[in-house]
């Protein structure tokens, strides 16, 4: 018997529990006594049922069940003292009423005991689940507020019956309506995190939300749109104005209850994303300088490669006008020499003309052409091109095809850039190189049959260490008037179609520049 059956042995027991049970153990003796000892003839033992009533409330079920069974057996008792096993039918009625009135009473008591204790416990989890909702509202990080929306839906919803559909319009042609809808609102609640959004202010100062909505907020009237349209929740970015006049930019979130009856308590969630906001524009702003930046840069190395590309023919064409002047100011002049003087000037513009537009296609981001390209033809044609600086420097030039395969799908001029880049840059380095050994080599030759290879070597005084490092970065340059750009676009150029470019020391001396081009890649492309 677990704590002699009292219903909460924890608690104690107030003076009207101890007077009753107190009682009901008297009552009890007394009618077992008058039961036993006396002749009164009557149902004496219905009055145990009493005892069972004042024991009600402190009993647990076990303990009311166990209370009935004593009293049912000191009826019992009281009977057999009196009549013995054999008694008269009238006492073994009255004993019979007396146990029924007494297990009638037990039943209705522990149902009654079931439903008090359903009740209690309903109660309970109704007050434990009102603290958690409690503390997870005040202890929230994100501003809370519990705001009575019934009033302004009840505007809105009579909105609607009086035939408005558009709220947009009607807040135009209403300016008093959203001031109105605001003044709707109340607050019920807020958490400490909200108050700490307005500028920390006090509870009482937020009633009403009028001062804190920015002028210009648009997300307010988005706000009565979504009651208007009966929504299920609402999202949107919002402005309000802290007690110390600041700005501030919030995430809203409300969501509305299914049950009308429940819009007086409406939980709306800010987020305070003001440095997020201000940190996206700031990256905004920054990206879109850097694509500035970059424009220029790109615009800036164009006219850099344009300047050193346009320098060679250019410089051609000015010896081939002299020259052709020299032939015609001969006596008689020599029209076959002025001639071919005119020719190369021709081809000379074309080049230049060819350069620009190749720079224009990729400003303009057009398609350059891919065709097939003979390298072999290519290598004549640029060392007939650069024949006059050729000579001029007295530069002996070679050409040697170690393969069948020199044809590539390219952009042919891309490639003679590269290659008259490579040839110029070997002519100058050799300026201090005596004349009878200024010699270049090109070769064509294929590594390993998936790619060709056009191979530059000088024999100039080769690549010094700190200069093979850098070589490939733009502005490296050791000539006085060099712009350093020329070898950085060029495999740039080449690496944007597959290919590569690279510099190295001859072991005979002299650099040694090489070009790859992929064969397959190219056709693919
Ligand atoms: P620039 O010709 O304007 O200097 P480049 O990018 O074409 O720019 O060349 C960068 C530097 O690489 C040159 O200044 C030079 O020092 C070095 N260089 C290029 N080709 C050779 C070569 N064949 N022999 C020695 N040095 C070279």
């Amino acid at each position: 018997m677990r704590s002699f059956g009292l219903a909460n042995p924890k608690r104690r027991l107030s003076n009207y529990e101890i007077g009753a049970v107190s009682f009901a153990f008297l009552l009890a003796a007394t009618v077992f006594y008058l039961d036993t000892f006396t002749e009164i003839q009557s149902a004496l033992a219905t009055l145990y049922v009493i005892t069972l009533l004042l024991s009600a409330e402190t009993l647990t079920e076990k303990g009311t069940l166990l209370l009935a069974g004593i009293c049912i057996g000191l009826s019992a008792l009281s009977y057999i003292a009196g009549h013995g096993l054999h008694g008269d039918l009238a006492a073994a009625l009255r004993l019979t009423v007396a146990v029924a009135a007494m297990v009638i009473t037990c039943l209705l008591i522990i149902r009654n005991q079931r439903a008090r204790l359903a009740l209690i416990k309903f109660n309970a989890d109704l007050q434990s689940s009102e603290e958690r909702y409690r503390t997870i509202f005040e202890q929230s990080r994100v501003a809370l507020w519990e705001r009575d929306y019934s009033q302004v839906r009840a505007l809105l919803m009579k909105l609607r019956e009086n035939g408005v559909s558009d709220l947009h319009a009607h807040a135009r042609n209403n300016p008093e309506f959203i001031s109105d809808c605001i003044a709707c609102v109340p607050t019920v609640a807020a958490n400490a995190a909200a108050l700490e959004l307005l500028g920390h202010v006090d509870a009482r100062n937020i009633k009403s939300m009028r001062r804190y909505i920015a002028q210009d907020d648009a997300t307010f009237l988005d706000l009565m749109v979504a009651i208007f349209n009966s929504e299920s929740y609402f999202e949107g970015k919002g402005a309000i104005i802290a007690s110390d006049g600041t700005t501030k930019l919030v995430l809203l979130t409300v969501g509305f209850p299914e049950d009308v009856a429940n819009f007086n308590r409406v939980i709306v969630g800010m987020f305070d994303i003001t440095e997020r906001e201000m940190a996206q524009k700031a990256l905004f702003e920054a990206q879109a300088e850097l694509a500035r930046a970059s424009r220029a840069a790109t615009i800036g190395a164009l006219s850099a490669s344009l300047a050193h590309e346009l320098n060679q023919p250019l410089g051609a064409l000015v010896v081939n006008a002299q020259t052709l002047q020299r032939w015609l100011d001969r006596d008689p002049p020599d029209l076959a020499a002025v001639s071919r003087s005119a020719e190369r000037i021709v081809r000379d513009s074309q080049r230049a003309s060819d350069i620009i537009q190749s720079t224009r296609s990729l400003l303009g981001r057009r398609n350059p052409v891919i065709e097939p390209v003979s390298l072999i033809d290519l290598v004549s044609e640029t060392r007939a091109l650069m024949e006059g600086e050729l000579l001029r420097s007295r530069v002996a030039f070679e050409t040697s095809a170690a393969s069948d395969m020199h044809t590539v799908n390219a952009v042919r001029i891309e490639l003679q850039q590269v290659l008259i880049n490579l040839i110029t840059n070997a002519v100058q380095a050799m300026a201090a190189t005596p004349e009878e050994h200024r010699r270049i080599l090109v070769t064509i030759g294929s590594a390993d049959g998936q790619e060709v290879s056009v191979k530059v070597h000088d024999s100039g005084p080769g690549l010094g260490a700190e200069i093979l490092q850098n070589l490939f970065k733009p502005f490296c340059t050791t000539k006085e008037s060099g712009l350093g750009m020329g070898l950085s676009i060029c495999r740039s150029m080449l690496e944007a179609r597959g290919g590569t470019l690279t510099a190295a020391n001859h072991t005979e001396g002299g650099a040694l520049f090489e070009m790859t081009m992929p064969i397959e890649a190219a056709v693919h492309e």
